[in-house]
Order: structure tokens, then sequence, then C-alpha cells
């Protein structure tokens, strides 16, 4: 242990100097229709050091692939530098290679010349050019498939001429965007150990490797290092060390403990990295200090939130939240939303990757539907700003109405476009079930409840 702990603190230590890759306070800004440019990446400091697999992990939209662009250089930051070897990104001959998540191969192509596309490009002779991609196409599994066209091969196969496009040219750094997400559970599943044992024997010419992700069993399967991307705006989590053993074992403890603890970090902002459970070791203390007035609402349904919260108490009121991620066959991105929108309701807590329902949230689950439009109700108003703001200017009002727009322009000076609009339908669909007011979606106009019949006199049937 102690000999990994000095090599640990040496990799931090020589993370700048030695570092392939070094980010250096990058940003990311995207223009908006709107005068507001809006921040996907707040300024963050990232290096990418040899021997080791880094997984970047987070929620959807938080910036993964903003930053593994910015990574490769196929994008500027708007801010900050990314080098190279110590050399400014966009002056050094880089040496990376991408696999994505849609394959992205040439259909007309077959898979020898798939693979073999990359090296014309950077004039590799024919013969030798044929020579490596064959070599790589038995490397991956896929010897006898040459003269095959993507459109006749599965998933996974395609997925393997993707590996074996990317490391024909030896880079030194393969980066890969969610490159299993597409493929079925037992597909990947192998792929993934197969990518571990060439990584392992060094059957890959590659000195690291940045994979980007937003599953965390896979992360916890795959990395030496793990940093946690929080959104809105993309910042640094958390960044730690595995100190798990391969080929890791995903029923041990140490590795369950680990998910639990990213689940943790995950869906609760508040959680700091140095509460990693043992031996996985901080690689740098993440600020995370950034204040939001708007709380980000999840896109869950009211209707969600009351089935988790049913589930929950008939498991006695507090499962291992990754369990029952598993049990309903969820992905973490279909739960997080349910589990975010109770939390911020305090119809649930989240402590040590157990979700733990609340007494408001037993009360609620118990109740009638009348009684739980009115418990949703305190609880939307008592924990949700926009919610508690559009209520109060509704009641404010002389004539009980107000645009939506109003409320947008509140919002845009803090989410993107796109997501204030998905920030505005949730606030509807929860402030409609609550009963707090309603929405003429024709009009675009929010009124209360008792306004509308003289309001929609002319309109459609809401709902
Ligand atoms: P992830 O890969 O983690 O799902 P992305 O990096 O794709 O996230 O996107 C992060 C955020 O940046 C999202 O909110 C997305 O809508 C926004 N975004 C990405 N690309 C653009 C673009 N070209 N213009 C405007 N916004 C963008
Ligand atoms: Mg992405």
């Amino acid at each position: 242990m102690q000999e990994t702990d000095l090599s640990n603190q040496a990799t931090v230590l020589a993370s700048a100097t030695d570092a392939i890759i070094h980010a250096e306070k990058i940003e990311k800004y995207y223009a908006q229709p709107s005068e507001n440019r809006i921040q996907v990446i707040s300024a963050t400091d990232l290096s990418i050091v040899p021997g080791e697999i880094l997984a970047l992990l987070g929620p959807s939209g938080s910036g993964k692939s903003t930053m593994l662009r910015m990574l490769t250089g196929l994008s500027r930051p708007s801010a900050g530098e990314v080098y190279w070897h110590g050399k400014p990104i966009s002056q050094a001959e880089i040496n990376v290679s991408i696999v994505f998540q849609s394959f992205a191969l040439f259909p007309w192509l077959t898979v020898l010349e798939n693979v073999e596309a990359p090296l014309q490009a950077r004039g590799v002779a024919p013969d030798e050019r044929r020579e490596r991609s064959m070599r790589m196409l038995d490397t991956v599994g896929l010897d006898g498939f040459e003269g095959a066209y993507p459109k006749e091969l599965s998933g996974g196969m395609k997925q393997r001429v993707g590996f074996a496009r990317a490391l024909v040219v030896e880079p030194e750094v393969l980066f890969m965007d969610e490159p299993f997400s597409a493929l079925d559970v037992l597909t990947a599943e192998n792929l993934r150990s197969e990518l571990l044992e060439l990584w392992a024997n060094k059957n890959m010419p590659t000195r690291a490797v940045f994979i980007v992700t937003h599953n965390i069993e896979e992360a916890v399967l795959l990395a030496d290092r793990i940093i946690v991307l929080g959104r809105n705006p993309g910042h640094i989590r958390t960044d730690f060390k595995v100190q798990l053993p391969q080929p890791r074992d995903r029923k041990s403890e140490g590795f369950t403990q680990l998910v639990d603890y990213i689940y943790k970090v995950l869906t609760r902002p508040d959680v700091s990295p140095d509460e990693a459970p043992d031996h996985q070791h901080p690689v740098s203390k993440a600020r995370d200090q950034r204040q939001m007035k708007y709380q980000m609402l999840p896109h869950a349904r009211p209707g969600g939130v009351a089935g988790l919260l049913e589930l929950l108490l008939d498991k006695g009121g507090c499962d291992d939240f990754y369990r029952m991620a598993d049990d309903l066959a969820f992905e973490i991105d279909d739960l997080l939303p349910i589990v975010d929108a109770a939390q911020l309701l305090g119809f649930l807590k989240v402590e040590e990757g157990d979700a733990v329902i609340t007494p408001a949230g037993t009360e609620f689950a118990n109740s009638e539907i009348l009684r739980q439009k009115e418990l949703f109700r305190d609880a939307a108003v008592n924990n949700v700003l926009l919610l508690r703001q559009i209520t109060r200017a509704l009641e404010m009002k002389s004539d009980h109405t107000i645009p939506e727009e109003f409320f947008l322009d509140l919002l845009d000076e803090q989410f993107s476009e796109e997501e204030s609009q998905r920030q505005m339908e949730t606030a509807v669909a929860w402030g409609r079930y609550a009963e707090l007011f309603d929405f003429d979606a024709a009009r675009r106009r929010f009124m209360l409840p008792d306004a509308q019949g003289e309001e929609i006199a002319s309109g459609g049937d809401e709902e």
C-alpha cells in the first residue's frame, strides 16, 4: 500500500510537467441568439498523464463531450489553453484517436479500408498500411471480416472496427466518448474486458486512455482515476485515484462502496471529495462554490416521484440506490432526475448511497391523490424558487395572469435557451399537477386556477 501511496503523490506532483495533455483554466461559452452567452464549462484544470485510464463521468449535458473536444484539439476553449507536451495544442503535432458512441464508420468502405483510412490520411505507404491494419484487425478479433461492409456487422463488431481504426495509428492517447453506450449489455461487457486486456498486456501502443461515460460502474470497472463533472456550468466535482486491483469484481465491497460514493456525489451537490472511501486518493480538491440562483429543476414528472416513493416505501423506506436502479433496470440517467426531484421536494434523502424516505415523503406516498397534490404543492412552493415566484407574481397581479416570457427572461440569465425552455416545461408540469397555477399554451401565459374559468372561456380544454 505504502508503495502505491508514494507513487500516487509522485504522479500528482509530476502531473503538470509530465502530462501528455494539460489543460489550464479552460472554459467554454456558446453564443446565444440573445445577447447572453452561455457558459458550458467553467474554468477547469485537467492533466492526462502516462500510464493511466482516466474516466470522465457525469450526467448528460454536464459537458463531457465538450471537454473531450477541447482536450483533443477538435474545439478551441473560449478561454484558457490546452498544452500537448507543454506546447499549445494548436501549434503541436498531436497524436490522439477518438472512438465515438456512434461508431462513425464510412459505410462505403470495407472494414479493412475503414481501418486503413487514417493511415492513408497520414501518408503511410499502401503495403505498410495494409499490413498494420490486418494486424490490428487480428488484435481486436476481426480477422476474416476485412472484406465486409459496416452494414453487414453487428453493433459490437462495428465498434471493434472503431477500436481498430483508432489504435492502428498508435495514438499516444486514446479518447473514447461513451464507446459502449450503444451496445447491448453483454457485448459492452465483453468489449470492456478485451480493452482492459489489451491495455494490461501492453498490446496497444497507447500511453493513456481517456474515457467519457455516464455509467458509474463502467468508470469503476475500467479507470485508474475518475473525474466527476457537475453541470451548469460543467466543473470538476471530484478527481481521485481508484486503488482497487484489476481485474475488478463488481460484487466486492470496495467496488460497491466506490459506486455508492459516486452516486452520492452525483445526487448531492454538497458532498466534498474528501469523503471518498478509504484508499481512493483525491487528486485535487475541486472548488465547488458557484452560487446559482435557481436550482436546476430535474426533468421528472410528479407521477414519477410518487412512483419512486411508493417503491421505496415497499422496501421499508430505505434502499441502496444503486441496487434500486439495477432492480428497475434503470440507467442512472433515467433514475437520477426522479431522485433529484424527490430530494429537492424534501421527500427523500440520499445517504451513503442509500435512498432514505423522509417523514414528508412517507406521508406523500401513503396519501390519496388529492392529499398528494396538496403535499406536493406545499413542498414545491417551499423548495422551488421558480414555482414560488410564479405563484407570488400571479397572486399579486390584478388580473392574475402573466406571460411565460417574464420568467424565461429570468431563467435565461442562468441557463441556455434550450435549458430555460426545459426548466419552464418542468415548472409547468409541476405547477399544474399541484394546482398552483394553470398555463395557457396557446397564449403562453400563466394564470391562477381561479382565473381559469374566464380566461380560457374561448380557448380549448387545458390538460
Ligand atoms: P455531455 O457530453 O456531458 O452530455 P455536452 O458536452 O454534449 O454534454 O454538452 C454540454 C452542454 O453544452 C449542453 O447543455 C449542451 O446543450 C451545450 N452545447 C453543446 N454543444 C453546443 C453548441 N454547439 N452550441 C450551444 N450549446 C451547446
Ligand atoms: Mg456527450
